[in-house]
């Protein structure tokens, strides 16, 4: 299929250009075309960029646009050993929430991620009235499909003990007597009086008044500290007096809003299911290499564009070959993402990967003049891409004519991306 290219062309980082109207058809419809492997055969396969784009609609552009770039930063400053976002069990709600550095992924995003959404499976009915699915976190979806498409990658940081029907963590532990069955059971010490050899709890003392008695010699104990010897610790049941070491361990789970089981479910500890708590980051390599990222972004601008009904074709940059109003000597640079309105507007977005910062100044130079042109640089603060940049008198983050360098900075460097889309195709100026 892929035979109109007879010579490859490549981008400055010596990636092979492919030609990407033809991935481009079916995009939007819904029903993609059959994947055709290398040997022919027609097996459907669902492509990345297919996945990309079912996320993308399901948790929104904003969230996934923004996520994508945060965590993009977190891999271009951080080292490779380090997580962008974690999960944590959050002592107030007693749930499983992810937190992150807010430098990589500000209040805002860290919320939103921690939204309780509906599963789609369906759930028993425990004959309840009410059919309402258990809610998710949202994070627990989304992390795991960018997992899933090779996105992300994750690692266990703990683990934690969950119901084995409901899965939450809200659980508590109970203790019951191994006689009578009693939850009236309490920890206390193990008592020796030493004058006459009585052993027992400490509770057995005798009060009389404000002072203990022994109950088998009947002496006053004066001073605690030095007529009785403490053993150690036991059980106690205030039910049928029983002491004992080993009571039976129940645990019982808190999460009412589940159908899954009754209030106050309890199991033995080894029923007890065990629940993971994952760190996460890019994938590793992905840093030096953001087409991922890129494809994120693609999809993420193509669904902004439905939803905002300004028609745009968008590609990310694996080739520009395809697009017709581009100058020549524009086609062979490459870009991380090329949108194209029905009018003509193009805007170019480089996603900088800190190295060879040359290469951005070079395109921004051949956009110099052609005003239906726009150059967008995101960039972190670290690299070198921004530092040479500046250096060109350039300053970061200004709105020089056709050219704007976004910095990827706390969550909010998607939104800006979108604004400044939205200002070139909806024709405003300035
Ligand atoms: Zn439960
Ligand atoms: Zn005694
Ligand atoms: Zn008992």
């Amino acid at each position: 299929m892929g035979d109109t290219l007879s010579t490859k062309d490549r981008d400055l980082t010596g990636r092979v250009l492919e030609p990407v109207h033809k991935q481009r058809s079916g995009a939007r419809g819904g029903s993609a075309p059959a994947n055709i492997d290398g040997r022919g055969s027609t097996k459907r396969v669902e492509t990345k960029s297919e996945s990309v784009r079912k996320i993308v609609r399901e948790f929104g552009w904003r969230l996934v646009g923004e996520l994508a770039l945060a965590l993009y930063r977190h891999a271009l400053l951080e080292d490779e050993n380090s997580i962008a976002i974690h999960e944590e069990l959050d002592d107030t709600s007693g749930e499983i929430v992810v937190h992150g550095d807010p430098a990589y992924l500000p209040p805002w995003l860290q919320k939103e991620l921690n939204e309780k959404i509906s599963e789609k499976i369906e759930v028993e009915d425990l004959d309840s009235e009410e059919s309402k699915a258990p809610a998710k976190l949202k994070h627990e979806l989304l992390l795991k499909e960018l997992v899933d498409i090779g996105l992300l990658s994750r690692r266990e940081i703990s683990r934690i003990l969950t119901c084995p029907k409901c899965s939450s963590p809200r659980l508590k532990l109970r203790l019951y007597c191994p006689n009578c069955g009693s939850d009236a059971v309490k920890s206390t010490r193990l008592i020796q009086h030493i004058v006459c050899g009585f052993t027992d709890t400490e509770d057995r003392l005798e009060k009389v008044g404000d002072e203990l008695r022994c109950p088998l010699c009947k002496a006053i104990i004066v001073d605690f500290e030095t007529q009785t010897r403490v053993l150690g610790r036991t059980f106690y049941c205030e039910g049928c007096g029983l002491t004992f070491k080993q009571p039976n361990i129940r645990i019982r789970c808190t999460n009412r809003e589940t159908l899954k089981h009754e209030p106050n479910y309890e199991f033995d500890l080894l029923s007890t299911s065990v629940r993971k708590l994952w760190g996460y980051r890019l994938a590793p390599g992905k840093e030096s290499n953001p087409l991922e990222v890129a494809m994120i972004l693609e999809e993420s601008i193509r669904e902004f564009s439905a939803e905002s009904k300004i028609p745009l074709e968008v590609y990310s940059g694996r080739g520009t070959l395809g697009i017709e109003k581009l100058p020549k000597e524009l086609k062979s640079a490459g870009f991380t993402v090329i949108i194209e309105s029905v009018d003509g507007k193009i805007v170019l977005v480089d996603l900088a990967s800190g190295k060879e910062p040359l290469q951005y100044v070079m395109k921004a130079s051949l956009l110099e003049g052609k005003e239906d042109i726009n150059y967008i640089l995101l960039t972190t603060p670290a690299t070198e891409a921004e530092e040479y940049w500046s250096k060109t008198g350039v300053g970061a983050g200004s709105l020089e004519g056709n050219i704007e360098i976004i910095r990827i900075v706390e969550g909010g460097s998607f939104g800006r991306l979108i604004r400044r889309i939205q200002k070139v195709f909806s024709g405003g100026q300035g």
